[in-house]
């Protein structure tokens, strides 16, 4: 049976529990999620977009894990109930990159590149104030 959480405007969870023919307990689905991390050049908000598969098979003890087909992580689990909010938090925070920062080119810190200022046609050339220095009076 489909498990589906929500979380409004942080994630969106599709966990589907079920074992498979080898008799794993398994839990499969993906986390859609938008976080807003912190670029590390400018320091501004950039946001990091997060498609994650999930597919997961519950083990009893670490030492299974590497046993378990290639296909399947391991997560697990004892006598508690797996708690499916801490591991999405988990999944997460493991797909999220280390060091955040924007894209080559749209980083407000970056120097104004070449291709950014060709595509930019309405907008004034950025250097234009550059080359007033270049053949100002001393050349
Ligand atoms: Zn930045």
């Amino acid at each position: 049976m489909p498990l589906l959480m929500e979380a409004v405007g942080v994630a969106h969870v599709e966990l589907r529990l079920s074992s498979d023919d080898e008799g794993y307990r398994t839990i499969t689905g993906r986390i859609a999620a938008r976080a807003v991390l912190q670029c590390q050049r400018c320091l501004g908000p950039v946001g990091h977009e997060l498609d994650l598969p999930v597919s997961l098979a519950m083990v009893w003890a670490e030492k299974e894990i590497p046993s378990l087909p290639s296909r399947y992580d391991g997560v697990v689990v004892g006598a508690d109930p797996v708690d499916l909010y801490e591991l999405v938090e988990e999944e997460l925070l493991l797909a999220l990159p280390l060091v955040a920062a924007h894209e080559p080119g749209a980083c407000p810190a970056d120097p104004v590149s070449p291709d950014v200022e060709s595509t930019g046609s309405d907008k004034k050339n950025p250097f234009a104030v550059l080359r007033g220095v270049e053949t100002g009076p001393g050349t």
